[in-house]
């Protein structure tokens, strides 16, 4: 067997201590004679799976109690609608930024149920490569929520920052940077996440709603798509994705052991560093993002030359650096290097580019 350092965007690498983990009690776990994915998720087994699961996320990024965890299906893409659905509350405007691909596609889907005004649009040329600088903005007083994307996935952008809404509610999309560092949760209204990209298997998607915004949803809404549905059960409305929960809560509990988000934002912040660096050092590599927001999860970058891109992503899988294609609306390569990608994998991809550089540029 050999593992790679697998820089995919999504579904991403996992932790191996927690795949070895769950590989350990696939057959049995604790003595229930039965896999996790084979037991009831109402049974006592499941339910302290959950509970515990739950318990570490709300200690490692310190959730305020007056905060609900769901632990829900649909995707990011899901709350793009469940988001306005459940916190218009009459009003018919929402102020939305748009930094990139993604807060693009929750732009569209919001239209679908309100006023969408757009506070600020980084898109240039078609494409984005900034965020707003801080308190540039200026936010509609009657909008029901302001939505923005943390860090764009695909463009590797990232607010370094937490925009001061005063008190209409903020809301984030944190598929793709939630766990990454430290954050105040008492900042935003609703924090929802994917759980592919830093958290766990696809399927599973985290939502962390402040309790007060819950139990108002849009008349005619299905209920799936009504966060106090899912609130007053738990999250058991219906079948959750139960072995997503729990790998979701082996990843919880390796952070708790790795020294939480204050160890993994300082080595997440270490990795970016350098990769950052050895792009900018060479000639040959180049990342068109703003220096004040560059991502630390998701790192484009460019060849100065695309004709070797295929025999660059063909070298690199053979050393076992693999899923570095970038997104086709950006080209080039993109390294995502979320908390399971080790230091050790990062440094192989900084030695691997320097060679790749000498022999080919
Ligand atoms: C991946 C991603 C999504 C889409 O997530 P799904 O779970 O596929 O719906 C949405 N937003 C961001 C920022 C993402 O990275």
């Amino acid at each position: 067997m050999r593992r790679v350092f697998n820089f995919s965007a999504g579904p991403a690498a996992l932790p191996q201590e927690v795949l070895e983990k769950a590989q350990a009690e696939i057959l049995d776990w604790h003595d229930a004679g039965m896999s996790v994915m084979e037991m009831s998720h109402r049974g006592k087994e499941f339910m302290s799976i959950a509970a515990q699961a739950e318990a570490d996320l709300r200690e490692v990024m310190a959730i305020p109690d007056n905060y609900k965890v769901l632990f829900l299906q649909g995707g990011a893409s899901s709350q793009f609608a469940m988001v306005p659905l459940n916190l218009l509350r009459g009003k018919t405007s929402a102020d939305y930024y748009r930094t990139g691909s993604w807060s693009k596609k929750a732009i569209a889907e919001a239209k679908r149920y309100c006023d969408v005004n757009i506070v600020a649009d980084t898109e240039t040329g078609g494409k984005f490569t900034t965020v707003p600088e801080e308190g540039s903005v200026t936010f509609n007083p009657d909008a029901a929520y302001v939505h923005y994307t943390p860090n764009e996935t695909i463009e590797g952008v990232e607010f370094s920052y937490v925009p001061d809404t005063g008190d209409i509610p903020l809301v984030a999309d944190m598929s793709s940077t939630i766990l990454s560092r430290q954050i105040d949760v008492s900042r935003f209204a609703i924090i929802y996440a994917g759980a592919q990209k830093n958290i766990g298997p696809a399927g599973l998607t985290i939502v962390i709603v402040r309790d007060d915004l819950i139990g108002n949803v849009k008349e005619g809404a299905p209920a799936m798509f009504d966060y106090a549905v899912h609130a007053k059960n738990d999250s058991m409305y219906n079948t959750p994705p139960t072995y997503g929960w729990y790998l979701a809560g082996l990843v919880f509990a390796w952070l708790k052991e790795k020294g939480g988000l204050a160890a993994m934002g300082e080595i997440n912040q270490r990795k970016a560093e350098k990769l950052y660096a050895a792009i900018d050092a060479s000639g040959f590599y180049a990342n068109p993002v703003a220096n004040h927001c560059r991502s630390w999860m998701n790192v484009p970058f460019t060849l100065a030359n695309a004709d070797l891109d295929a025999t660059f992503l063909a070298e690199a899988k053979e050393v076992g650096l693999v899923t570095l294609k970038g997104h086709r609306s950006v080209g080039g390569m993109r390294a995502s290097i979320y908390n399971a990608m080790s230091e050790a994998g990062v440094d192989a991809l900084i030695a691997f580019m320097a060679d790749f550089e000498k022999r080919h540029a």
